[in-house]
């Protein structure tokens, strides 16, 4: 069962959205205020969080900036509004996904599963062994390492680099990596893709304005080069 953490500042939508969720199965906790809401975080209990964005004490960037510095648990961040530069920047401070209030109950739930469920697979034993460029990927430990230093990616940037090993250089459109590694068809923002791209290559690509590995097609996608 999933644990999901809660950090919003409107009771009646932490009722609404517990309510809903518990009803699926899952275990819900909830913070109230920025403060509370980044230590429950930190204590590692919740298999994902959805964060809001306005709350009081501390805003939902900035916990989420000082929760990224310790943790790679899943964050959905949540807005009251469509603003633009809300979304990306919280996909630039290390959100998993984004959602925009009012959104519906089942579409939450899609998203919830959607990101939770690479936690399933993540303690599977054994995995094997791929690479490119300098870099090694251990698929059981789950971890990238150049020579003997472990790559400190989050798990969607690792998900992102093994499914580019197992296209075999292909060129994978944005669309298929929403869905895939995503895991979800209908409801993705396919410029989260770019920003995880972007993200990735500042983490391996020596430079990250000239890639090496990681390629833009043009008008199609992207793919690996090894
Ligand atoms: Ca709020």
């Amino acid at each position: 069962m999933s644990k999901i953490l809660i950090i919003e500042d409107e009771m009646t939508i932490v009722d609404l959205i517990s309510f809903n969720l518990k009803r699926e199965g899952f275990e819900v906790d909830a913070a109230y205020d920025g403060v509370s809401g980044l230590e429950k975080a930190l204590s590692g209990w919740a298999d994902l969080i959805l964060l809001d964005v306005m709350l009081p004490g501390m805003n939902g960037f900035d916990l989420l900036q000082k929760l990224r510095q310790e943790s790679d648990v899943p964050v959905i961040m949540v807005t009251a509004r469509e603003e633009e530069r809300d979304k990306v920047l919280g996909l630039e401070t290390g959100a998993d996904d984004y959602m925009t209030k009012p959104f519906s109950v089942k579409e939450l739930v899609a998203r919830i599963k959607a990101n939770t469920r690479r936690r399933a697979g993540e303690n599977r034993q054994g995995g094997s062994r791929m690479s490119f460029g300098p870099y090694i990927v251990d698929t059981g430990l789950q971890e990238i390492r150049r020579a003997d230093t472990s790559v400190e990616l989050t798990q969607r940037e690792y998900d992102l680099v093994c499914y580019f090993l197992t296209s075999a250089g292909r060129v994978v459109s944005r669309e298929e990596l929403m869905e895939k590694v995503w895991g979800y068809e209908y409801y993705g923002d396919l410029r989260a893709v770019d920003v995880a791209m972007r993200r990735l290559r500042e983490k391996l690509e020596e430079d990250p304005a000239n890639p090496k590995y990681f390629i833009t097609k043009r008008g199609a996608g992207y793919y690996l080069q090894k």
